[in-house]
């Protein structure tokens, strides 16, 4: 996707902006960590045209001067931005701080759409023509407290979404690797890529600070999805940890299986809970890897212990296989491949309605639907909608009826017979009209 990121001084209103474009993802599953609205990193929607957006505001750098600060979040911006829309205030006019971010822009060949926020009524419009000054060209008047002019401002921006060919013709298997700094992420990429003859590397992505490399093993070929930080170039935003969590986010986006790497030694922590989390909302493939198996001292059951604290962290990833490997040693890393095939294998696959139904049917045999105040559900018949994640609906006599222990019942049923290991599933229930 493409991706827009939103620039400018502290209070020109940049996150009421963000708020207001923000699209709602699809829940797979209710109850999941909040991890849907991050407050930093959303995706949008204008007039069919799809975008990743980024408030660099929120990306706060630590123990930063001011000027730093600001600095720091329009370089984010040059840097992972495929459109930059520069805001600034409209009710006080160009600042200092306004000329900084503009100095940075001016090294940016990208384009560069100026809003002037906070021009809430029509009267109010006047002011706007100073800002041409800055050399942004046409200002774009809007209010976010009022939700004017966002369209036309929008307009500007998906204009300048430039032909992509966004690897459409391409059917390698997209995976990325996720995992806060130091569990092992480079040294599985290395271990994994090993002697294999890697046939493009460093070549661009969807944008331009992607890194894919792709490889074939056993006839298949994979495409190692890269943004989540494997470089360190040393600027000074890389190491913020919002940072980190937002190019966790777009590597995410941008594959179809995400391998959710933990570190043995250190277990699981709040940060590897939110992107499991956003994987898992974006309806992705999703497999575990716990690296460094080697530095702990095993007993018989060690590994069911480990496994049992990963189902209770990540009780919405009960899907999700998990592989216990070493990057050092190497140990079950020749597995890894052949599991990611698996999963996007699963991930993509579509049951017939007919073999559907006939397990559909065989589950309510099995456990009868329940009632609600004397009135019983009625299931219909089932469908899969959609693959990639998959989609099942459900059409029943009233969706008020369905209750989530009976839909989770339906959905284990539908486990046991087809094999979805590694993807959510998501199940839609409809009344039937
Ligand atoms: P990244 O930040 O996630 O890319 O982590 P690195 O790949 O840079 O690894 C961080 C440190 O952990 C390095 O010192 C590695 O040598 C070490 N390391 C990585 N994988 C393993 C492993 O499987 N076992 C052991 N013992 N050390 C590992």
């Amino acid at each position: 996707l493409p991706v827009v990121a939103i620039v400018g001084r502290p209070n020109v209103g940049k996150s009421t902006i963000f708020n207001r474009i923000a699209g709602e993802r699809i829940s797979i599953v209710e109850d999941t960590p909040g991890v849907t609205r991050d407050r930093i990193y959303s995706h949008g929607e204008w007039l069919g045209h799809e975008f990743s957006m980024i408030d660099t505001g929120g990306i706060e750098i630590n123990d930063q001067p001011f000027v730093k600060q600001i600095t720091a979040q329009a370089e984010i911006a040059i840097d992972e931005a495929d459109v930059i829309v520069f805001m600034v205030n409209g009710k006080e006019g160009i600042t200092n701080a306004d000329d900084n971010v503009a100095r940075i822009l001016y090294r940016t060949n990208k384009p560069v759409v100026l809003a002037v926020n906070k021009v809430d009524n029509f009267e109010a419009r006047a002011d706007i023509y100073d800002f041409y000054s800055l050399g942004f060209g046409d200002p774009y008047p809007i209010s976010g407290a009022h939700g004017l002019g966002l369209g036309d401002m929008l307009d500007e921006v998906i204009k300048n979404f430039s032909e992509k060919t966004d690897n459409a013709d391409d059917d390698s298997i997209k995976f990325s690797l996720i995992g806060r700094p130091n569990v092992g992420k480079s040294s599985l990429v290395n271990a994994i890529l090993g002697e294999k003859r890697v046939i493009v590397s460093d070549v661009a992505g969807t944008t331009r600070d992607a890194i894919n490399t792709k490889f074939i093993q056993d006839g298949q070929e994979y495409t190692m999805v890269d943004t989540a930080g494997l470089r360190k170039r040393g600027k000074v935003y890389e190491n913020t940890e919002r940072y980190s969590v937002m190019r966790a986010m777009r590597s995410i986006d941008n594959s179809d299986v995400a391998l959710i790497v933990i570190n043995a030694e250190e277990g699981i922590r709040e940060q590897d809970k939110r992107i499991a989390g956003y994987a898992h909302e974006g309806g992705k493939g999703v497999i575990i890897v716990v690296n460094k198996w080697d530095t702990l001292k095993k007993t018989s059951s060690t590994q069911r212990e480990f496994e049992a604290g990963i189902r209770t962290q990540f009780r919405y990833l009960s899907y999700a296989p998990i592989l216990f490997v070493s990057a050092l040693t190497k140990q079950r890393l020749t597995k890894l491949p052949g599991m990611i095939k698996q999963v996007n294998e699963n991930h993509s696959k579509r049951i017939s309605s007919s073999n559907l139904n006939d397990v559909i049917m065989d589950a309510i045999a099995m456990t009868p639907t329940p009632s609600i105040k004397g009135r019983k559900l009625r299931i219909y018949y089932a469908t899969q909608i959609r693959t990639a994640p998959p989609i099942i609906v459900v059409f029943v006599n009233d969706e008020e009826l369905m209750h989530f222990s009976y839909e989770r019942y339906l959905e284990n049923q539908i486990r046991n017979h087809f094999d979805f290991s590694g993807t959510p599933i998501k199940i839609i229930t409809r009344k039937r009209k």
